[in-house]
């Protein structure tokens, strides 16, 4: 599972803070040195861990704390909080606008998992009720479009494809399709590349500015580690997107991802793939991460 080398060390580390009893600033500071080791080994970008030592240790080394009769325990609540405030404060949720269709546009680098969600996403939208309609809009591999029938079916949901004509079109018209046909989400499966290219990128662009989605969900693989948040952040400068699902939480990944997304981006993580069947979605909640990263 996500974080286990992260949590096995951050722990260490506690336990030796509890055992010194009272505390000084050098205690602390030792402290707040394995913290940021722990954090760097679990691919956390360096930039984010600086500044998160930096805002820990300036609130653990106040005399509130030095002498408070927990100070071990007060040091580790706020690494709590600092970790939540580093994924989020609030949990992020799908935005809906009030005239329907919702559009949302999926995209990422191939195998991040962009197929495997869009079907997530609608048997988890389907439990709301909603009425969500797939798209394939990747039209380079047919095999890609049949991968989308086959997961569309396994949630029961629609899936509109027009073949290997332009995506933009595609788009386009699929939105028209769920107007008539009472689909209040679009999801649209877009293509990906092994690497980011103008290309890819121009198509997205071109597929946003016709279709103005509501959401524009990057889905980022976080077992590639620092190269999950080096994506995200390429793709947000280029798209603006409006939230990322990070997938595979559920392999030996070391997370620093999860931990990185929102600082590096400024966007949030909206939510987690743990697994490879379609119920394996989660919305991502930061407290609930905290809590399992501090065990
Ligand atoms: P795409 O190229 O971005 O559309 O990626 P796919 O949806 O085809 O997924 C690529 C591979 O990753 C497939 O084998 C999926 O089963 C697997 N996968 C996707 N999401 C997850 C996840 O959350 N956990 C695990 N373990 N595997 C996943």
């Amino acid at each position: 599972m996500a974080f286990e080398g992260l949590s096995d060390k951050l722990g260490k580390v506690f336990s030796k803070l509890k055992n010194h009893g009272k505390l000084n600033e050098k205690d602390v500071k030792e402290a707040m040195r394995e913290v940021k080791m722990a954090l760097l080994e679990a691919d956390v970008s360096f930039p984010v861990v600086k500044d998160f030592v930096a805002k820990v240790s300036e609130r653990a080394v106040g005399s509130e704390v030095m002498n408070s009769l927990t100070p071990a325990q007060q040091v580790i609540d706020i690494v709590h909080d600092e970790l939540i405030q580093l994924m989020g404060t609030d949990t992020a949720r799908i935005d809906f606008p009030s005239k329907p269709p919702c559009v949302i546009m999926m995209c990422g680098l191939q195998g991040a998992g962009k197929t495997t969600h869009t079907a997530k996403l609608a048997k988890y939208l389907k439990k709301q009720n909603r009425r969500p309609l797939l798209v394939a809009c990747d039209i380079y591999r047919p095999a890609a479009i049949d991968q989308l029938k086959v997961v569309g079916a396994s949630v029961d949901a629609h899936v509109f494809e027009m073949g290997q004509t332009n995506p933009v079109k595609i788009a386009k018209e699929s939105i028209k399709y769920a107007k008539d046909n009472g689909f209040d989400v679009v999801i649209l499966d877009t293509a990906g590349r092994l690497h980011i290219d103008e290309d890819l990128m121009k198509e997205l662009k071109d597929i946003k500015a016709e279709v103005q989605p509501n959401e524009i969900l990057l889905v980022v693989d976080s077992m590639t580690g620092q190269d999950a948040v080096n994506v995200a952040k390429s793709f947000n400068d280029m798209l603006d997107i409006t939230g990322v699902i990070l997938t595979k939480l559920d392999g030996d990944t070391r997370g620093g991802a999860a931990l990185s997304v929102l600082s590096v981006t400024g966007k949030p993580i909206k939510f987690a793939g743990v697994g490879e069947k379609t119920d394996d979605l989660e919305q991502f909640h930061p407290n609930r991460m905290a809590d399992r990263i501090l065990g």
